[in-house]
């Protein structure tokens, strides 16, 4: 076989151990993906009629606090100066998200300080002071008091996860910053843009080297093409970037993921609704959120004759579906850990990236993930014959 090391998903994990395996250790590389296309779940395309820039699987923003992968990501594409904001749209008014002073004095129509903004949260966050949560509805509670919870995250998270909040982990919620100023922007980090020119430009700027192959259309558990798990496990380092379940056949039973339905339309209109994304947190509508893309571009020339919006539903992933999100319930975690015993037998593999470990990973994390493998396994394998797993499952 004449390839060093297979990895299969082109996604950005699998991406970034392909292009540092080839630039950085000199090692042939076959990358897989059962996709028409690279990039995995960060792939875009220009909508035919407009030309305007569509993220395929849902929205993505990058954004990081960590410099390496800030440097790293930099040699394959500039970012532009895009700031993401999130309004939310609950009973006929629009609210600016994450919950800030802005959110809290609108709701309340009031005008409190942030100290006084703080007192009143404590006081509705009463029923939980003091406590430790474990799950969603108890840490939203405590975080922002009942009413703003009620209001803007309980029905959105149930839509969302198609799960109770009581039985989601506290961990999904603690993503969301809140703030006691008027400071409406989504993310915290240092570092944040889009790719100047698309998503897709970047995402093969880093496949772009003679010593990586790229096949497309290609299922690694198709055992009639070249690189399928029958045939190269055993032969050849493999980096396995699909869901870890299905490696093991299913064998201690499914993972639970949601997925979601993008419903996308063209408008004859500029603008649809003046921002790039709108939330829905009310129970009787049935999408979690409006994305009109001309937004995420403000600095490009697009049409002003026609727009392009999409509209988020969210639904539990049956088989044959794309796994988005795992859901990760207690049930899952345990399956999880069965599952990270088998792959400790697999002594070839090695399991990375958001499938392959079960985690809700942004863009920024499975890109350092990926680095780090690199580092501790897969550079050290090559060059002095460490083994290339100590233990399975990347944690
Ligand atoms: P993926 O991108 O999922 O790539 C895995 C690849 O493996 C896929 O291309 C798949 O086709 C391939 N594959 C699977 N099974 C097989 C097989 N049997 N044979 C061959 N190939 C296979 N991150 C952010 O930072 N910001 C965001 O705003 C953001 N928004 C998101 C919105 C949505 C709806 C989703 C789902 C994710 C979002 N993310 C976001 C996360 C981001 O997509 C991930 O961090 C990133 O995709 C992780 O890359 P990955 O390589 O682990 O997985
Ligand atoms: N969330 C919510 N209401 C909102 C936005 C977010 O309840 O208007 C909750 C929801 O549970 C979601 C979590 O906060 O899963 C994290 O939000 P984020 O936007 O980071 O989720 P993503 O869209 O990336 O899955």
């Amino acid at each position: 076989m004449n390839t060093d090391l297979v990895v299969v998903g082109s996604g950005l994990f699998g991406l970034t151990v392909a292009e540092r395996a080839a630039r950085e250790l000199g090692l042939k590389v076959t990358m897989i993906d059962r996709r028409p296309h690279l990039g995995g779940n960060a792939y875009s395309e220009n909508e035919e009629r407009t030309g305007i820039e569509v993220h395929r699987y849902g929205a993505h923003l990058f954004h990081t606090s960590n410099e390496r992968v800030w440097e790293y990501v930099n040699r394959f594409t500039q970012f532009t100066n895009y700031v993401h904001r999130v309004y939310t749209r609950h009973q006929g008014e629009v609210y600016p998200m994450p919950i800030n002073l802005g959110t809290i004095n609108q709701f309340f129509r009031s005008a409190y300080s942030p100290g006084e903004a703080r007192e009143l949260i404590r006081e509705q966050a009463g029923e939980l002071a003091g406590t430790d949560p474990q799950n969603l509805n108890d840490k939203g509670i405590q975080l922002i008091g009942r009413p703003l919870y009620e209001a803007f995250i309980k029905h959105y998270t149930g839509k969302q996860w198609q799960t109770d909040p009581k039985d989601l982990p506290a961990s999904i919620i603690s993503r969301l910053p809140v703030r006691y100023t008027y400071d409406n922007r989504y993310f915290n980090d240092t570092h944040e843009g889009l790719p100047v020119d698309g998503y897709t430009a970047w995402l093969e700027r880093m496949a772009d080297h003679p010593n990586i192959d790229v096949r497309l259309d290609t299922d690694f558990f198709d055992d009639s093409q070249e690189f399928s798990k029958a045939s190269v496990v055993g032969q050849v380092p493999v980096v396995y970037t699909g869901p870890v379940d299905r490696y093991f056949d299913y064998a201690q039973g499914d993972l639970s993921w949601r997925t979601i339905d993008l419903e996308e339309e063209v408008l004859d209109i500029e603008d649809f609704q003046g921002t790039s994304v709108m939330n829905y947190p009310d129970e009787d509508v049935p999408f979690t959120r409006i994305h009109e893309f001309r937004h995420f571009h403000p600095e490009r020339d697009y049409t002003k004759d026609a727009t392009v919006i999409m509209r988020e539903f969210s639904r539990f992933a049956e088989k044959g579906d794309e796994p988005y999100y795992p859901v990760n319930t207690s049930l899952d975690r345990e399956k999880l850990l069965a599952y990270r015993d088998l792959a400790k037998g697999e002594s070839s593999v090695l399991f990375g990236g958001r499938l392959g470990t079960y985690k809700y990973l942004d863009m920024h994390m499975a890109i350092g993930s990926a680095l780090s493998m690199v580092d501790n396994k897969i550079a050290p394998h090559f060059t002095s014959g460490a083994p290339l797993t100590s233990g399975g499952v990347d944690e």
